[in-house]
């Protein structure tokens, strides 16, 4: 767990949004923060019944907080997107990356994103289009640039 030099650590407050109770990729930034002596809240999310409170977390949260967002890949969209409606930047928050082995594919033709996907081409199951997975991540879609192949 190396992430903690990654994270900006000079806020004044803290909202950690994870869809797993006492989640384990927080324990060591929780530790790090309390030491420091910041304001730090927790808010466990599971789509779509939490997307009021989550709403209503962002809300509530003083200028310069930053978010710490762990979550399956469509609730991290769901929730940098809502946080984006609210004012936050990419600047305010730290997205924890899946196991790098996990590799989700932006569809360019259709915009369908696939999760785990382990080929370098595939045919996208949404829009049926030959695609060609780029070396180019999207942080917007947090997800890797797809192209479809045409020939
Ligand atoms: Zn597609």
């Amino acid at each position: 767990m190396v992430v903690i030099n990654r994270i900006n650590l000079n806020r004044s407050s803290y909202l950690a949004i994870t869809d797993q109770p006492d989640d384990p990729r927080l324990q060591s930034i929780l530790e790090e923060l309390k030491t420091r002596k910041k304001t730090f809240q927790t808010l466990v999310y599971s789509q779509p019944t939490n997307k009021v409170k989550l709403k209503k977390a962002l809300l509530d949260q003083t200028i310069g907080c930053y978010l710490l967002i762990g979550a399956t890949p469509i609730n991290v969209r769901e929730i940098v997107q809502t946080a984006l409606e609210y004012h936050f930047t990419h600047l305010d928050m730290f997205i924890f990356e899946d196991e790098p082995s996990v590799k989700h594919v932006f569809c360019g033709c259709c915009h369908f994103i696939h999760d785990n996907v382990e080929a370098s081409r595939f045919v996208c199951k949404n829009c049926g289009q030959l695609i060609e997975v780029s070396d180019h991540f999207s942080h917007y879609y947090h997800a890797v640039l797809g192209f479809p192949n045409i020939q």
